[in-house]
């Protein structure tokens, strides 16, 4: 989203876009963007400072690290970026809104906080049956 600092009025401005992830390099090994996402800004300009309140709307494609099943998890980060500007400056806030997303990821990705995993030495989906190799509980 570029925002023209001299369109914006005095009592302010929301915006809304949709971005494509896949131009926007934000994948990690174990988490996948597949589908566009929404992000609703409000902006306010002051003197020499355009504040941008973001609201972002994403599904997160994602692979348990415990039994590798993928699954889906929306996240709604929000932000509030400002920058120094001048009359007549254009700011992009891709590269903020593209940080805020990446940093609503998970530390780990879980299916399901209990999730079992599978077995190391049959394979067997632990959360969907059982099999000889576990310890009795
Ligand atoms: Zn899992
Ligand atoms: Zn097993």
């Amino acid at each position: 989203m570029k925002i023209h600092v001299n369109r914006v009025p005095e009592g302010g401005l929301a915006e809304r876009a949709r971005y494509n992830p896949a131009r926007l390099d934000m994948e990690r090994n174990d988490i996948r963007l597949r589908e566009p996402f929404d992000v609703e800004a409000k902006i306010t300009k002051s003197q020499r400072e355009l504040t941008v309140a973001v609201e972002i709307h994403c599904v997160l494609h994602l692979t348990c690290a415990r039994c590798l099943e993928e699954f889906t998890q929306a996240v709604t980060p929000t932000g509030i970026f400002s920058y120094r500007v001048l009359p007549g400056d254009i700011v992009d806030i891709t590269e903020d809104v593209r940080q805020e997303v990446m940093l609503a990821y998970p530390m780990t990705s879980l299916c399901r906080a209990d999730c079992k995993g599978l077995c190391p030495t049959c394979g067997q989906h632990l959360n969907t049956g059982t099999c000889p190799h576990q310890p009795e509980v």
